[in-house]
C-alpha cells in the first residue's frame, strides 16, 4: 500500500468530524425500534442509510424486504451495496445493524435519548453507539478512499441489517437464509458490534447458552411452626451452594476465551411470600449459563438433573428443571483465518497495537455466519455503552475505527 495514499484517505477521515455528527444527528433522530420492543421498525432509518449509500454510486445494491405486518411499511429491510471492483475475489463485508433497543426509563436519561447530545468529543443518544458507530465508521472510510481518488482493487461491501436485537429473524438469519448466493466463503467478513477500549479485541468464537429455570415446591406453613411444612427457599440454598462443585466438574480451560472457563451463575429469583412469618412453599429461580464450545449442554443439564435429585431427597422437596434457552455455539473462525489476519494486521499499523483474537460469553449475529461457514470476526473499539441510559460514543472513536476500515479496504 503506498504510504501517499492511505496518509491522504487518513486526512479526510480527520476532516470528517462535522459529517459525523450530522449523519449521527440524523440517524438518531430516526428510531428503529422493533415491533417486539413495541416499535414500527426500521424503515425510516434504513431510507436514510440507504439515500448515504447510494450518493457513494454503488455498482450494486440490493433490498432484502422481510415480511413483517406489524412493521412501518410492513417489512423488515435490510440493505447490501457493493462498491469498488466487481470482478474481483477479494470482498470485504462489514455488516452494522439499524435496529436500537428502547430507551427504557426515561428518568434515567439527562436528555431526549432520539435528539442527538454533542459533549466536546462525545456523543449521547440512543443507538450512537449500538450500532450507529460501526455504520458510520465504516461509511466514513469508503467516503474518504472514493473521495481521495485511490483506486479501490478490493470489493467493498457495506451491510445494514434489521432486528439484530430481538433474534434477527427479519435481519441477517432471513437474508442468509433466502439468499445464500449474496455472500461467499471467501469474504472477509466483519462484524463492528463488539470489541474493547483498546480496539485490540477481535471476537472470533462465542460460548454456548444455557438458561435454566428451576422450580422448587415444598410445603407452605406458618413460620412458628416450621416442621409442618418443607422450606423451598431453604432447599433452594442447598442448590445454590451446589453449584460450586459443578463448576468444579466443569473447570477446563480455553484460553481463547475471557473468562476463560464454563460459567453459571444464579441469578433470576421470582418473588415467595410477602410476608415474613410463612415458610416459602414454592421457590422458582434462573441459571445463566455460559459454555464452552467443546463441552456438551446435555452434560451440564445431566449434572444439574443429578442436583436437583439431591435436593429433592435431601430436604423432601419436588424438583423441576427446564432449559429456556439453549443455545450450542456456532464453530469459532479460525485465528488464522484470512479476515482475522486482515483485522490484526490493519490494528498493528494503524494503531500501533497488537490485537488478540478471542472468544467471549455473549452473542453477536457473526454467529448465524459461522453457522453457514462463512469466517465472521467482531471487531471495534467499544466503550460498552450499548444498551444504557446516556448510551454515548466518542467522535474521535468512531474516526480512529475507520482509519481502520480503510486500511482494510485498501489491503
Ligand atoms: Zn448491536
Amino acid at each position: 500500500m503506498e504510504i501517499s495514499v492511505i496518509q491522504k484517505v487518513f486526512e479526510i477521515i480527520e476532516g470528517s468530524k462535522d459529517l459525523v455528527v450530522h449523519i449521527q444527528r440524523e440517524l438518531v433522530r430516526r428510531p428503529a425500534i422493533s415491533p417486539q420492543n413495541g416499535g414500527l421498525g426500521e424503515r425510516e432509518k434504513m431510507n436514510y442509510i440507504r439515500e448515504l449509500l447510494e450518493n457513494l454510486s454503488p455498482f450494486h445494491i440490493v433490498q432484502i424486504d422481510a415480511p413483517d405486518r406489524r412493521a412501518d411499511g410492513g417489512f423488515r429491510p435490510n440493505l447490501l451495496a457493493d462498491y469498488g471492483n466487481p470482478v474481483t475475489k477479494r470482498r470485504i463485508v462489514i455488516l452494522s445493524h439499524a435496529d436500537i433497543v428502547p430507551p427504557g426509563d426515561l428518568n434515567l436519561w439527562a436528555s431526549d435519548p432520539f435528539e442527538l447530545q454533542v459533549q466536546g468529543d462525545s456523543l449521547v443518544g440512543r443507538g450512537v453507539e449500538d450500532n450507529n458507530h460501526g455504520f458510520v465508521s465504516s461509511y466514513i472510510a469508503l467516503k474518504a478512499i472514493l473521495e481521495s481518488g485511490a483506486e479501490l482493487k478490493n470489493r467493498v461491501t457495506l451491510a445494514v441489517v434489521s432486528d439484530e436485537e430481538t433474534g434477527s429473524d427479519y435481519g441477517l438469519k432471513y437474508v442468509l437464509n433466502t439468499k445464500p448466493e449474496l455472500f461467499s466463503k471467501e469474504d472477509l467478513i466483519v462484524v463492528p458490534d463488539g470489541g474493547n477500549e483498546e480496539g485490540t479485541m477481535v471476537e472470533v468464537a462465542e460460548k454456548s447458552m444455557l438458561w435454566l429455570k428451576i422450580e422448587i415446591k415444598g410445603r407452605q406453613c406458618h413460620a412458628s411452626t416450621p416442621h409442618k411444612g418443607i422450606n423451598a427457599l431453604e432447599a433452594m440454598a442447598g442448590f445454590i451452594c451446589e453449584l460450586k462443585a459443578l463448576r468444579e466438574k466443569y473447570d477446563q480451560e480455553n484460553p481463547l476465551f475471557s473468562p476463560p472457563r464454563t460459567t453459571i451463575e444464579p441469578t433470576k429469583v421470582l418473588a415467595n411470600v410477602p410476608n415474613i412469618n410463612t415458610v416459602p412453599g414454592l421457590q422458582v429461580f434462573y441459571l445463566d449459563s455460559r459454555i464452552l464450545p467443546e463441552q456438551e449442554l446435555d452434560h451440564i443439564i445431566a449434572s444439574l438433573r443429578e442436583i436437583a435429585e439431591k435436593v429433592s431427597k435431601g430436604y423432601g422437596v419436588e424438583v423441576w428443571l427446564e432449559p429456556v434457552l439453549k443455545q450450542k455455539a456456532a464453530p469459532p473462525t479460525p485465528p488464522e483465518s484470512p479476515v482475522v489476519k486482515a483485522l490484526l494486521k490493519a490494528i498493528e499499523e494503524v494503531l500501533g497495537l497488537k490485537g488478540r483474537p478471542q472468544g467471549i460469553g455473549g452473542g453477536t449475529v457473526a454467529a448465524f455466519f459461522r453457522e453457514k461457514g462463512y469466517p465472521a470476526a467482531v471487531w471495534c473499539t467499544s466503550e460498552d455503552t450499548a444498551h444504557q441510559p446516556n448510551e454515548s460514543c466518542k467522535i474521535s472513536t468512531i474516526l480512529r475505527d475507520a482509519k481502520v476500515f480503510a486500511y482494510l479496504y485498501l489491503l
